[in-house]
């Protein structure tokens, strides 16, 4: 296949975590991937392999479409919780191949229960409650007719899990919030268990939360941006080695992300490059073409900020990244040649481009970048 970059994914990068994140949490806990976004960026069809091969057998996802996705590679192997949308016309779908849903609407309860009644089957849900993220779940007036609902639907419908998500876990700033999101949530629970309707399983956390909040644990964690070997946030990783005593990160970035030089030139100073006038050369230089550019997921904002790696040194992305192309200098670099190797995301030599490590390093950048990644990228398993 002729292609202009290529994806790496890592299965000893990704045991690596699996085994950090088991050890953290004990063997109680189960983890769930989470997969939305693509995984993140890093392509359903070739991760979700991945994370089987580590033993990983529950997945979460956003909706209909990424749980088919998962279906597609792994069939009835492993449990799917879809956390976000279900639309009237993927209940079938849903219910008749047991692919667990949160539920944090009365409607979609009726629904979900008249379905599974003409499929004579049970609709496997998670309810969703309020705590104070204010975004999905029941609110606290409405739960006892949730309750009485899933008393006189029990045959229809199994209540597997009770959840709440977090708003804003990896920020110290937010840390009342989430205390007190907390502690409704355990009234929430004992709400449920005194009205006979006891949840098979508790989960509330994200990464996050799992590590600023252990006690948001409980039976089961939703793991998203760790398993892929970054943090949530630079506080999450500081708290984990102040409380550790620890020096070193302990999770394994799983991706890689290479292109190649597309073409060389030499700039004279005073020079303008790319569109406009966001770079002007301040000395003789030599530049090179990557041909990759917003329209692959290299983000705009790297715009004379990205770094990408040649020859095991650092390289500044120079003007705007362009849609299908990007300038970067390689003044410095001796023998520069076309179709040399150019790294992204990833190491070369001994040097390493994080997904953040272009910017400040900003809460939740890490997210949206990664999942920008373009879904045509080939992806490959490597060891
Ligand atoms: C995305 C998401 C997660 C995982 O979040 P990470 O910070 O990536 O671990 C967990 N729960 C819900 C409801 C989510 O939407």
């Amino acid at each position: 296949m002729h292609t202009n970059s290529i994806i790496e994914l890592s299965q000893t990068a990704y045991q690596q975590n699996i085994d950090f994140l088991k050890k953290t949490f004990g063997k109680k806990v189960l983890i769930s991937s989470v997969v939305k976004g693509n995984a993140y960026g890093h392509g359903i069809p070739e991760f979700v392999k991945i994370a089987f091969e580590s033993g990983i057998r529950h997945f979460s996802v956003f909706d209909v479409q990424e749980a088919k996705e998962v279906k597609l590679v792994l069939a009835d192997t492993v449990s799917i919780l879809i956390m976000g949308l279900v639309q009237e016309e993927d209940l079938e779908w849903i219910i008749s191949n047991q692919v667990e849903f949160f539920v944090f609407d009365k409607n979609r309860l009726q629904k979900a229960a008249k379905m599974a009644q003409k499929l004579k089957s049970r609709a496997i849900i998670h309810i969703e409650v309020e705590t104070g993220m204010n975004r999905t779940g029941f609110e606290k007036k409405e739960l006892l007719s949730v309750v009485h609902f899933l008393n006189k639907e029990k045959e229809y419908l199994r209540f597997k899990g009770l959840c709440t998500h977090y708003a804003g876990a990896e920020s110290i700033t937010n840390y009342y919030r989430v205390e007190s999101q907390i502690k409704k949530f355990k009234e929430i629970d004992t709400f449920f268990c005194s009205h006979n309707q006891k949840p098979e399983i508790r989960h509330s956390a994200c990464s996050a939360a799992s590590i600023m909040f252990p006690e948001t644990r409980m039976d089961m964690v939703r793991i998203g941006i760790m398993q892929y070997g970054l943090w949530p946030s630079p506080e999450v990783l500081v708290t984990y080695l102040n409380r550790k005593k620890a020096k070193l990160d302990p999770l394994k970035r799983v991706i890689t992300w290479k292109s190649s030089v597309m073409s060389l030139k030499k700039v004279n100073l005073g020079e303008f490059i790319g569109y406009g006038t966001s770079f002007m050369a301040k000395r003789k230089m030599k530049i090179a073409v990557i041909p990759i550019g917003y329209s692959h997921g290299y983000s705009r904002s790297l715009s004379n900020q990205g770094r990408v790696l040649i020859q095991g040194q650092r390289c500044i992305v120079v003007g705007s990244v362009n849609m299908n192309m990007m300038i970067v200098d390689v003044t410095d670099i001796e023998a520069v040649k076309k179709e040399e190797e150019v790294v992204l995301i990833g190491s070369q030599e001994n040097l390493d481009v994080s997904v953040a490590s272009f910017s400040d390093y900003s809460n939740q950048l890490n997210y949206e970048l990664l999942t920008r990644i373009s879904k045509t990228i080939p992806r490959k398993i490597i060891e």
